[in-house]
This record gives structure tokens, sequence and C-alpha cells, in this order.
């Protein structure tokens, strides 16, 4: 596939020997490469992308799923022109009525968030989550799940993607970081969990109840393995008596599962929400929300003390947990937001129907290949993994699939006009028809046709 995809992208290929020589790697972000070079795009367009050599895409990205009304929809372009013609370009410094506005939605929404402060990404919005946690709790442990992302900072960047044979037995991973730069010793602050696996995870948190301050996840692991319920439902309660808050990530889960993420599928409270990605309508945006008394403590003074700072309860600016942005809440985005809501609000279930129909479809193409292979994920995200297991349940399980061939199709797809960045995960958005489904399923069939 790699042969027939350099011959179709000439000018990414040029792009790219530019960009090297400005940034390293040619990208500003890691994620954006791929051998041999990552296509260029020049212009996205509803489900659509057009690279520089004009070819047409239809786009499973969606940018790391955070587009979910697709590419340049007409209502958000309009409510972010609105507000930039009606007020400029960037906020005041001061507040602002559309966080008001957003925080009721998210609130109703997201019931187990009490109180919320707005970040500039998932990064920073899992960042406060865990500082907000410490601060609470005075415990300064983390305990996170083996293959979970959240965010590219030391305390989180550890057991991603690690090797298996270095990362020690599954039921007691070893915390392997992922980056060159990480400090050891924060390293070593945080403990690595199994996912899917309730015996083994109660016996680790147990073991370090005293130092755990929270434990985070991805209630779904990279948006498409669930947690089980039983696991869900224990994990909620062991950590409840242990005295460790649980940090729900759903930037990738949160509106794009369920309005309510995964939190309402599962019908789980957790003490503190990290969200992101298509709350922000395309713009870089985050949510911290959770239960008052653990949000409060970030609150600079208690409103009835703000006349008197010498009676404030937090006159001490050390006791109040630290949080700032020059861009936070930004109101262009959350007018960009707030759109992309209430479009949903009565869109969403037709993308749910789409994703299923589309699952199907590729489910049943590997099959009249005699290839066992599984389209596996909630709501509006999936991935297709190629896998002799009947139930992939976590990280490890995940490791046994067949990579290889994936990879393979995926480069054939690209040539085919189906934007998937190899390996990467499907996202559908509003904008997916059946049209598109119907291209990618064609697109499909030729891939196996000619590789089997
Ligand atoms: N958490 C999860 C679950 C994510 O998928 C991501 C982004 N892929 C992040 C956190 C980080 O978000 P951002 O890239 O906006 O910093």
């Amino acid at each position: 596939g790699i042969k027939e995809y350099i011959k179709k992208t000439p000018k990414s290929k040029e792009f790219s020997e530019k960009s090297s020589l400005i940034m390293p790697g040619g990208v500003t972000a890691n994620i954006k490469f791929f051998e041999p070079y990552p296509i260029v795009m020049e212009k996205g367009k509803g489900a659509y992308l057009f690279d520089l050599d004009g070819n047409e895409y239809v786009d499973y990205m969606l940018s790391y799923g955070a587009l979910k009304l697709g590419h340049g929809h007409p209502k958000v372009l309009q409510a972010v022109q609105n507000q930039l013609q009606d007020e400029g370009t960037m906020l005041f410094g001061t507040p602002h009525k559309l966080e008001v506005e957003m925080g009721t939605k998210v609130m109703e929404l997201y019931p187990s968030m009490e109180r919320i402060r707005y970040t500039n990404s998932g990064t920073e919005a899992t960042l406060l989550a865990i500082r907000l946690a410490y601060g609470y709790t005075g415990k300064y442990k983390i305990a996170k799940f083996e293959g979970h992302y959240h965010g590219g900072y030391d305390q989180v960047l550890q057991s991603v993607n690690p090797k298996v044979n270095d990362a020690g037995p599954a039921n007691n991973p070893i915390g392997i970081s992922e980056s060159r730069g990480v400090d050891p010793y924060i390293a070593e602050q945080t403990i690595i969990l199994p996912f899917n696996n309730l015996e083994a995870t109660i016996e680790i948190l147990t073991k370090w109840k005293d130092e755990l301050a929270g434990v985070i996840l991805e209630p779904i692991q990279g948006g498409f393995i669930p947690a089980d319920q039983d696991f869900m439902d224990g994990l909620r309660k062991v950590t409840e008596e242990l005295g460790i808050l649980l940090i729900f990530d759903e930037v990738k889960t949160g509106f794009r599962i369920s309005m309510g993420g995964a939190q309402q599928i599962y019908g789980i409270k957790p003490d503190i929400t990290a969200l992101g990605k298509v709350v922000g309508g395309g713009f870089p945006f985050g949510i911290v929300g959770g239960k008052k008394e653990v949000m409060d403590i970030s609150a600079p003074s208690a409103f009835s003390d703000v006349f008197d700072s010498s009676q404030s309860k937090h006159s001490n600016a050390q006791d109040v947990l630290f949080h700032s942005g020059t861009y936070n809440g930004h109101p262009t985005i959350l007018a960009a937001g707030l759109e992309t809501i209430a479009v949903l609000e009565t869109e969403i279930a037709s993308v749910f129907e789409n994703t299923e129909k589309l699952k199907k479809g590729i489910v049943e193409l590997f099959a009249s290949k005699s290839i066992r292979a599984q389209t596996i994920g909630i709501g509006s995200i999936f991935n297709v993994v190629i896998t002799d297991l009947d139930e992939v349940k976590n990280y490890r399980d995940l490791q046994q699939s067949n990579f290889a061939l994936r990879k393979e199709i995926d480069y054939h797809l690209l040539v085919e006009g189906i934007y998937m960045k190899p390996l990467n995960r499907y996202s559908l958005s509003t904008v997916h028809g059946e049209t598109e489904i119907n291209r990618t399923l064609e697109a499909y069939e030729t891939v196996l046709n000619k590789l089997f």
C-alpha cells in the first residue's frame, strides 16, 4: 500500500521535505506523523478532506474525534462570526455570560459536575483534575490504567503504549515512561493498574491507599474498549471506601458516545470529570468539573467574604488551589461549543445509527474473506481490530491483534480516498450519511479484493 500512497501524494512528500527543515519531523504534534510522511490537507468540507494534490477523502479522523459536526458546519461558522463581530476577537479578562451558559448546559447533561472550570485543552483539563485530587486529599500519588492516554505531561505519560515484554505481569503492570525527559521522580508517583481486572485493581489500590489521591481512567479505553459494568461499579465502590477520588477522563467520550458521556451510560458519578474535544466545537478547549466540595478549593474567596478579605476563608493564598490561564473561557470557543451541543441534541441519534451500519458492513466484508475482525466501540467511535480473541478487554488483548494487516489495509484505504491515520480509530459526524458509508464500504471491498 505504501508504494501507491507515495504515488498519489507527491505534493505532501515535497511539503514534508520542507517542513522538516522548520519543525522536527516536519510536524508540530508527534501524533500527526506517520510513515513515510503524513498527508498534508488543504481544505475540509463536511465529511470530506482535500489534500495538496487535490485528492478527496472521506474523513474518519475528524481531528482525533473533535469534529462531531464535520468540517465547517454552517451553524458553527455563523455562531463564531456573530460572536467575533459583536464582541471582538478576544475575551475581556473578566467573567463572561457564555461561561455561565455553557456551564449550565454541561451541569444539566453531567450531573456529577456540580461546579466547573474551563481550560484550553484536554491535557490541561486532566492536569487540573489531578491537582484538584492532590489538593483535596492532601495525598500526592495518582493511579492510571495501562494503555490509557490523558495528555502529554509527566504524571500521566506512563504506560500508554508500552512494550508488553517490558511492562511486568498483566495483573500488576510496571510503569514505563513514554518519552525522554520525563522526570523519574514524578514517574514513580504514578501507579499503573490493569484495566477490566477488578480484583487486581482493588489489591493495588488498597496497597497504596494512604498515598493515592485519585484514580484517573478513560471509562472507554482509547474511546473504544469499554469498561465492564461490574468493573466500573466495583471501582466506584472501592475508591469511595478507600478515600481515593475517581476521575473520569471523558475528553474523548464526552458528547461523542452519548450527550452525557460514559458516566450517563454506566450510571456512575465520578468525583471529577475532564471534558474536551467535541465540546470545543473545533477549537482548543477543556472543562473540568466535579463535586462542589472538591471544586470549591479553587475558589479565590468565599462569596460572602468578597468585601472583607481579612475575613476570607482563603486569606492565605496557599490555601487556594491555583487555576488560571489567559484564555480560559474564551468566548469565541464557548459560542462554537454551545452551537455544537445544540445541533447534537437533535442529530446525535442519527450519527449512532450510521455508525452501526458502517461497523456491521465492515465486519461482513472481513467475514466474506474469512478474516476474524471486530468493530469495537460504543456510539460514534469504533476501532477495527483483527484478532482471534473473542473479546478485547484491555491494552494487552489489543496488542495481540494483527496490526500489520490492519496497517496494510489502512494504506490501501488512503489510496481509495478513506482518510484514517494508519491504525487509528474511526469517528463519525452528523454529516457522515448513506453516501459516505456506501463509499467507504466499497473502498473496503476493493481493498480486501486486492489483498485476498
Ligand atoms: N484525554 C483523552 C482521553 C484524550 O483522548 C486526549 C486527546 N487525544 C487527551 C486527554 C488530551 O487532550 P488534548 O489533546 O486536547 O490536550
